[in-house]
């Protein structure tokens, strides 16, 4: 049975005292079940406060390199996330990719250190809003996915969260239907499933990401192949960010 998983990214908002603040309120307010993972995604300097005022709520950074260490100027290595206790980061985020040039070939490489780490990669994937009105949204995703999975084992692959973030729909307001949703985690579960098996695709957390919020996080929620949500703006409060978690 696999466990929802909700992780707010906070992007880059939130001081250190900021961040404090939430997080107390949050683990407060927070409401534990056993089938529901949520938490944050911060910004490097957060890292080490959000953790440690962290109880129940996971915490993951935004980015990573995939070097272990060196000449690599702004960039947070692995032993450093280590080093504070997280063990989740997101990768490939679409803003990563349009504004930082991150390819699927770097990506890769982070996934596969990640997962040579012991930590969670949160794979992100998503078409451009071009590319869904040309009804090229499953290839594409399809081409990201099998760049992004290269040389990574069948077990490795089911640790893997991948969150299906269509650009058009971040931070826009506009959300996909929950039958577009469904329709195309359905096909990363297919994509998975074809480049191992489907008993590998069937422990694959699958996210939805783009214009969560609290009022219609439950129906996207409730398909079938959507098992959590990436949530950016709707994170930010934390009482929006606990009505999400439903
Ligand atoms: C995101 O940052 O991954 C995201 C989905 O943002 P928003 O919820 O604001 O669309």
């Amino acid at each position: 049975m696999r466990k929802q998983i909700i992780i707010g990214n906070w992007k880059m908002f939130k001081t250190n005292s900021e961040a404090k603040q939430f997080m107390e309120k949050a683990e407060k307010g927070f409401k534990t079940r056993p089938d529901l993972i949520a938490g944050v995604a911060v910004s490097a300097t957060l890292l080490n406060t959000v953790k440690s005022s962290s109880k129940n709520l996971i915490v993951s950074a935004q980015n990573v390199h995939f070097e272990q260490s060196g000449a690599f100027t702004g960039e947070v290595s692995i032993p450093m996330l280590k080093d504070v206790n997280v063990s989740y980061a997101l990768v490939g985020h679409s803003e990563r990719r349009e504004y930082f040039n991150e390819t699927d070939t770097t990506i890769n490489k982070k996934v596969k250190a990640l997962l040579a780490a012991n930590m969670t990669p949160v794979l992100c994937c998503g078409e451009s809003l071009e590319t869904f009105e040309k009804g090229k949204t499953i290839d594409f995703v399809k081409s990201q996915l099998v760049s992004d999975f290269a040389e990574v084992s069948a077990e490795d692959a089911s640790k893997v969260i991948v969150a299906y973030e269509p650009i058009w729909a971040i931070g826009t307001g506009k959300v996909a239907t929950p039958q577009i949703a469904q329709n195309v985690c359905k096909a990363v579960r297919d994509i998975i499933a074809d480049l191992y098996d489907q008993a590998t695709a069937d422990k694959v957390v699958i996210q939805y990401g783009g214009s969560v919020k609290p009022d219609n996080v439950k129906e996207i929620m409730s398909q079938p192949d959507i098992d959590g949500a990436l949530v950016g703006g709707a994170s930010l409060e934390v009482e929006s960010f606990l009505a999400l978690l439903v």
